[in-house]
């Protein structure tokens, strides 16, 4: 097993199974995450026998960053795994700290029209230390520390739940990575029965929605996840999931010209919302060379927006982040396994 995937609690049982002291696991966590050893062998207040041991039980390997793109800021970063699959991350710099985009998987099954990542289907779930280690090899390029994650990078990370909730205690531990609840970000189509789950978790991070449609037949066409968990059932999850929780969820919604991004639209929406602890996140679609699909303009943004608001809906719209580099959804990877 990768050490890098190992939740604090896993690693005190296997101490524990082994007769040592579970705050071992303590000291270990302090030597990975904080002085950032790449070794057993370093660990010096570890005796030597259990050094061996740990060594033959748990690997070090790492994904290597294969390609860096930068623009304006926003860094990208692609991934050789070590079975020769690429995944990509992005490193944005918001006004409150440093923010990665994370894959989740190696392409993805879930199949929306207009998402550049579904083009490649899913070849394989990511481990929990191949997305654990996107963000130290990050942090570790740049020399600073990042304060938030998203995972919105390639992948459905409701298709590869316990992977990716072992990842989010891996970086949400104090003596892990140390990332805020409220500072980690999944995002999802909407699959429900592992929204269910997640709602039982009791984890205090945000929840996005990728509703993207305001009503089911629309959902239909451009989602396919809509055919399994019809709009009704996941706006009843979706209100469900905030009554447990409390906690308010992400809509997001990627404007797309001609298709979702009329004011019929936006009333819709406003109808559909309405009474829910949410806010909408209006996306500018980013156009792809493959994709049909074009971005809604300017002006039809602003007057969704203004709709939204004027029947009491909290809404933004996504600041831009690299368009010009790939950053986009799934883009350089797309351009790399084709090459
Ligand atoms: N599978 C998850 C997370 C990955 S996609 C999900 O569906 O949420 C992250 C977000 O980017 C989703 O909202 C997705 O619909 C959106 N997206 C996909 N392609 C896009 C594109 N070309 N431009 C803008 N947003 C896009």
């Amino acid at each position: 097993m990768n050490i890098y995937g190992i939740k604090r609690e896993d690693l005190e049982n296997y101490f524990l199974n082994m007769n040592e002291k579970k705050f071992k696991a303590l000291q270990v966590f302090e030597w990975l995450y904080d002085k950032k050893v790449k070794s057993f062998y370093e660990m010096t207040n570890i005796k030597k026998e259990l050094q061996e041991t740990l060594d033959h039980d748990f690997s070090f390997k790492m994904i290597k960053i294969e390609k860096k793109q930068e623009d304006k800021g926003v860094k990208k970063y692609l991934f050789r795994l070590f079975d020769d699959n690429f995944v990509e991350a992005v490193l944005m710099e918001h006004d409150y700290g440093l923010s990665i985009c994370v894959s989740s998987e190696v392409g993805c099954n879930m199949g929306c029209a207009f998402c550049e990542s579904g083009r490649l289907k899913k070849v394989r779930d990511l481990g929990s230390y191949e997305m654990v280690e996107q963000i130290l090899l990050v942090e570790a390029d740049i020399k600073k520390r990042i304060s938030s994650v998203v995972i919105m990078g390639i992948g459905e990370p409701l298709d590869n739940y316990t992977n990716v909730m072992d990842f989010i205690k891996i970086i949400n531990d104090p003596k892990g990575i140390a990332i805020g609840a409220r500072h980690i970000t999944l995002s999802t189509c909407g699959i429900v029965p592992k929204l269910k789950d997640l709602m039982e978790e009791s984890l205090q991070i945000n929840l996005a929605i990728s509703l993207h449609a305001p009503n089911t037949e629309l959902r239909d066409k451009i989602m396919p996840i809509n055919r399994a968990y019809k709009l009704d059932l996941l706006m009843a999850t979706i209100k469900e999931y905030i009554e447990k929780t409390n906690r308010r969820v992400t809509i997001e919604y990627v404007m797309l010209d001609g298709v979702n991004d009329s004011e019929a639209h936006a009333n819709e929406l406003a109808s559909l919302l309405r009474g829910l602890n949410v806010y909408v996140n209006l996306i500018p679609y980013n156009e792809t060379n493959h994709i049909e699909f074009k971005r809604a303009g300017k002006e039809q943004i602003m007057k969704f927006y203004d709709t939204l608001k004027k029947r009491g809906i909290n809404v933004t719209i996504r600041k831009e982040f690299g368009s010009k580099i790939d950053a986009a959804c799934g883009q350089l990877r797309s351009k790399e396994v084709k090459a």
